[in-house]
C-alpha cells in the first residue's frame, strides 16, 4: 500500500488509497540496483516499469548520460517556439507571479523567521524563479546547465546563477541555504535519489530550512478516471502523460513522499496545483484536442486571480492542499526538511 499505485491496478477503496501516517522512517536507504518489476509501458522505444525496488515508475534502462545530454541539446534549441519558455520571460497573464507568490508564502510560513534569506534553486531555467525571489529581498543562487537557457538569462551574475549539471553542487560553489528548490528537475535527471543526498552530505541546507520540490502528479486518481471513461475508447491516451526520454521518472503524491522519506527527508507541507484533468473530464478535453488547452488554462489563471483578488490566499492554500490530499492537483509540491542524520 505504500507504493501508493496499487489503485491502478485496479480495485482498492478510495479511503485506502492514500493512507495518513504511513510510510518509512526518514533515514536514509540504498536503492536496490535491481528494478525488479512485473508491470511497464513501452513508449517510443523506451520501457517505463513501476518499479518494485525504487518504488515509482521510472524509464528502465536508463538512457546513457550521453544520450541524455544529446536530447536536452536538441530539446532546448527547439524551445524557441515554446509557449512556456516565452510566457516564464515575460509573464504576459501574471500567471507565475501568482504562483512564486504562493510559494514563498508556504514556504516562508515553514522557515524559521531568524535564518538567513537564502535561497537556491536546482535547475534554475531562465531565472525567473530567481528573479522574483530577489526582489523579494532574498539572497539568490543557482545551478542550470543549459546553455541555451542561461543565454537568455541577461541578469545571470547578479541572480548568482552558475553553468553546470544539476548534481554539481556542493559546499565548495553555493553557500547553505534556509529554502532550495527543485523545480521540475527530479522526473528529468537518471538518478533523482542522487541529488537529494548530495544536498544532505554537503549540507547544502540550513539547519530547520525547507526543500521544496515539485514534480508532475502522474499514475494520480484523476488521470485514471479519465482512463476509465473520457479515454476509455482512445487506448493510445490510456497513459498519456508518460513521456520518455522527457520525463525518465513519474511520482503520484503517495510515492513521493516515501521517496524522499527515503532520501532521509520528511515532507512537512503538501500541495498541488490546479487539477487541470478537470477540464477534461468536463468536456473541455484539451488531451485530445491540444486547441483547448490554452482557453483551459487562461480560465484556471482567472480562477486563481480572483481568489487572490478576493483576499483569499490562506483559502486557496487550504483548497489546494486539500487537493493534495486527495491524490489530486496537476503538479506535486512537496515542502521537506532534512531527517536526522544517519
Ligand atoms: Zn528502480
Amino acid at each position: 500500500m505504500v507504493n501508493g499505485f496499487e489503485w491502478i491496478r485496479g480495485g482498492a477503496p478510495a479511503d485506502l488509497l492514500y493512507p495518513r501516517g504511513r510510510g518509512l522512517a526518514p533515514r536514509v536507504e540504498n536503492f536496490m540496483p535491481s528494478h525488479r518489476y512485473s508491470e511497464f509501458i513501452e513508449r517510443k522505444g523506451y520501457q517505463v516499469i513501476c518499479c518494485e525496488d525504487c518504488r515509482y515508475w521510472h524509464v528502465h534502462p536508463m538512457p546513457t548520460e550521453k544520450k541524455l545530454e544529446d536530447y536536452y541539446q536538441k530539446y532546448y534549441s527547439q524551445l524557441g517556439d515554446n509557449r512556456t519558455m516565452t510566457d516564464k520571460q515575460h509573464d504576459p497573464d501574471g500567471f507565475y507571479r501568482l504562483q512564486y507568490e504562493d510559494r514563498l508564502r508556504l514556504a516562508e510560513a515553514l522557515i524559521p523567521k531568524d535564518l538567513t534569506k537564502r535561497v537556491l534553486d536546482i535547475g534554475a531555467g531562465y531565472g525567473d524563479f530567481l528573479r522574483f525571489m530577489r526582489e523579494k529581498g532574498w539572497q539568490t543562487q543557482g545551478i542550470e546547465p543549459s546553455l541555451q537557457a542561461l543565454s537568455l538569462m541577461a541578469d545571470q551574475r547578479k541572480l548568482n546563477v552558475q553553468q553546470g549539471h544539476v548534481d554539481a553542487i556542493s559546499r565548495k560553489n553555493f553557500a547553505p541555504a534556509s529554502l532550495i528548490t527543485l523545480n521540475n528537475v527530479l522526473e528529468h535527471v537518471a538518478h533523482p535519489q542522487q541529488i537529494l543526498t548530495t544536498i544532505r552530505r554537503e549540507s547544502l541546507l540550513l539547519p530547520d530550512g525547507v526543500l521544496l520540490i515539485i514534480v508532475p502528479n502522474d499514475f494520480n486518481p484523476l488521470q485514471d478516471i479519465l482512463r476509465r471513461s473520457a479515454h476509455k475508447d482512445f487506448p493510445d491516451q490510456h497513459y498519456y502523460w508518460v513521456g520518455p526520454p522527457t520525463h525518465l521518472n513519474y511520482w503520484s503524491i503517495p510515492t513521493l513522499k516515501d521517496f524522499v522519506r527515503r532520501c532521509g527527508f520528511q515532507p512537512v507541507h503538501c500541495t498541488a496545483d490546479f487539477p487541470m484533468e478537470i477540464f477534461a473530464l468536463m468536456g473541455e478535453n484539451y488531451l485530445l484536442d491540444p486547441q483547448k488547452g490554452r482557453p483551459a488554462h487562461l480560465k484556471r489563471v482567472q480562477f486563481e486571480k480572483n481568489l487572490h483578488r478576493a483576499g483569499l490566499d490562506s483559502f486557496k492554500d487550504k483548497l489546494f492542499a486539500s487537493f493534495a490530499d486527495l491524490g489530486i492537483g496537476r503538479d506535486t509540491l512537496l515542502y521537506c526538511v532534512e531527517g536526522r542524520k544517519p
